[in-house]
């Protein structure tokens, strides 16, 4: 983790712990909302991820052990995308489906926590009735880039 009062890199003020109480990316159908995200800031301010592994260790939780959560089903076709349900195999609703989120409280490193939503329609499968996002491969591909996003709405910048 950052320590606090290191100097920032571009004004060299010192650095404090911060959490910003709501930052959201989208990355259709993917939104995720990151409240309370712990950052180290300076009074400019400048933001900085609260240490320089935090975003992949972020990363990593969601997909590795957030997604797998969810219900999902499962894409079929190269060209023209058909969706299966995950459980039964039939046939999913090619369109619509409600939003649903899924919340989760994370912390890293000593960080005070934070909560992450997921947020994604889910479609209702006419074989099992079981709800399922449409695709759990999709999900696993549009998460990182939604992550992303929040962290430039955080207008976290690079280190170095
Ligand atoms: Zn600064
Ligand atoms: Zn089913």
């Amino acid at each position: 983790m950052t320590e606090a009062g290191t100097p920032c890199p571009l004004c060299k003020a010192p650095l404090a712990a911060l959490q910003l109480a709501e930052t959201t990316g989208d990355e259709a159908p993917i939104r995720l909302t990151v409240r309370n995200l712990p950052v180290m800031a300076c009074a400019a301010p400048h933001r900085y991820f609260a240490g320089q592994k935090f975003p992949i260790w972020l990363l990593n939780a969601l997909v590795d052990e957030e997604l797998p959560k969810i219900p999902a089903g499962k894409a079929k076709g190269l060209i023209f995308k058909k969706y299966a349900c995950g459980s039964c195999g039939a046939p999913l609703p090619a369109a619509g489906g409600e939003a649903r989120t899924f919340s989760t409280s994370l912390a890293w490193n000593g960080t005070p926590a934070f909560t992450v939503d997921v947020a994604m329609p889910m479609v209702r499968c006419t074989g099992c009735g079981q709800e399922q996002a449409r695709s759990g491969e999709e999900l696993a591909k549009l998460l990182p880039a939604a992550l992303v996003h929040v962290f430039m709405a955080a207008g976290i910048k690079a280190p170095g």
